[in-house]
């Protein structure tokens, strides 16, 4: 090899090194992606907040006119928002504390094209998918059940 080439530049040190940045080689959320995440967990926020508001009054009307079935779908839906609520609360406190990114179980960072999908995510997919299994074995309730043979076997009677 004679040809002489230059150097290669050695990319440039990010001026600003945040504390989410740490050794694992796989890179943290930068500063812009986490501006972008909190914005989008603002408007779920407040998108959740009036949710709750709406099916508050929904349910007093519901209470009033004495419409039980009216009131078991407001109910469900109250409940389901207020976990969602809980979650965008748990991620914004997150962001707050500069934990927001990093696996609850295995301190990795978390893909930034997870947190994309999911920004309430608080553990990395291998670790979600190892919890959701353990889960399954203990024979508790997985908010999005496992179909296959495990949750069969779950399911059968005998055991
Ligand atoms: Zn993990």
């Amino acid at each position: 090899m004679l040809a002489i080439r230059p150097v290669v530049a050695v990319p440039e040190e990010p001026t600003m090194t945040m504390e989410l940045t740490d050794t694992t080689g796989m890179p943290a959320p930068a500063a812009a992606q986490l501006a972008a995440v909190r914005t989008e967990l603002e408007q779920q926020r407040r998108f959740r907040v009036e949710q709750l508001e709406e099916a508050e009054v929904d349910a007093a009307e519901a209470l009033a006119a004495a419409d039980d079935a009216r009131l078991q779908v407001i109910r469900s839906l109250f409940i389901t928002t207020e976990a969602a609520l809980r979650e965008i609360n748990v991620a914004l406190a997150r962001l707050d504390h500069g934990t927001y990114g990093t696996c609850e179980h295995c301190h990795q960072p978390i893909p930034i094209e997870r947190l994309e999908v999911l920004p309430t995510s608080r553990s990395c997919t291998p670790c979600q998918a190892r919890a959701d299994i353990a889960r399954v074995r203990r024979g508790g309730h997985s908010r999005r059940p496992v179909a296959g043979p495990a949750s069969r076997a779950a399911s059968a009677p005998s055991q």
